[in-house]
């Protein structure tokens, strides 16, 4: 199970943050001013677990026309402006990078296929927090324990959709069944496509990326860059099983040369 987060129909208002907060107590995160659009959480963190970018371009999506001409008003006289609003949240990988290498067993994948942190066994270490490629958990201030997205464990478990996905008014961010929402997300493309809107594209749904394709994808209306996301993300723990035996081949060298050392010395004492 899993979220498709179709952004061509977000009207950033922010429901689907209070929804997350309200269902599963999730502290206030900053009302500060930012200056960045009306983004005022900025990114995701251990008390932000649905982020709602706001991004200001000088663009039109598609055939569309702003139908404003601001050819003389001060500034640039830009005549086209557009908003990309996207509903960000924890990607629920395939193969989860925090998951490898949490030692207290805090990250488990539970049987939807997504990954939850249990905050009564997180010991506050921090090794999941540089291993997840995007930078998505956070620990707390104050708290100092791990803290992300659960898919709304509780909720899925008593066969409830999540909260954010409920609270959206546009259908932007959609749960179910992967394979469905992936069918669903291809359709939705072909169809922006139809329509002039070129820069139409899917971001984690493949299961052959570097993650194992996302239990939570993104339909994106430009580079998945202008989001503030990897453009190609790789599980940082991929490497740790060629590691492990690169070492263990290492160690044995190093043990079985020590053995012939100490059998040429005993050798060679023995004639004295
Ligand atoms: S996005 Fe990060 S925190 Fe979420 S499952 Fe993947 S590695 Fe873990
Ligand atoms: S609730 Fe839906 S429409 Fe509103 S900001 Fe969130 S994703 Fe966008």
């Amino acid at each position: 199970m899993g979220f498709f987060t179709d952004t061509s129909v977000c009207i950033g208002c922010k429901a689907c943050e209070v929804a997350c907060k309200e269902w599963n107590g999730v502290p206030e995160d900053g009302l500060d001013f930012t200056g960045m659009s009306y983004d005022n959480t900025q990114g995701l963190g251990a008390d932000t677990w649905r982020h709602v970018a706001f991004i200001e371009q000088d663009k039109p999506i598609g055939n569309a026309e702003s139908g404003i001409d601001h050819a003389g008003a001060p500034g640039n006289g830009a005549t086209d402006m557009r908003w990309l609003m996207a509903s960000d949240v924890c990607k629920h990988c395939t193969h989860a990078a925090c998951l490898d290498v949490c030692p207290t067993g805090s990250l488990f994948r539970t049987e939807f296929g997504t990954v939850v942190v249990q905050e009564d066994i997180c010991n506050g270490c921090g090794y999941c927090i540089p291993a997840c490629p995007y930078g998505v958990i956070d620990q707390r201030k104050g708290d100092g324990r791990a803290w992300k997205c659960t898919l709304c464990y509780d909720r899925i478990g008593a066969g409830r959709e999540p909260a954010c996905a409920k609270a959206c008014p546009t259908d932007s961010i959609q749960y179910g069944p992967l394979d469905e929402l992936r069918e669903r997300a291809a359709l939705r493309v072909e169809q922006l496509h139809d329509l002039g809107v070129e820069d139409a594209r899917l971001y984690g749904h493949d299961p052959n990326d570097g993650v194992g394709g996302d239990g939570a994808f993104f339909l994106l209306l430009d580079e998945p860059e202008v989001y503030g996301l990897p453009p190609d993300p790789v599980v940082t723990t991929r490497d740790l099983p060629s590691i492990w035996k690169h070492t263990g081949l290492a160690a044995a060298v190093l043990l079985g040369g020590i053995t012939a050392a100490f059998a040429a010395h005993g050798r060679s004492g023995g004639r004295r």
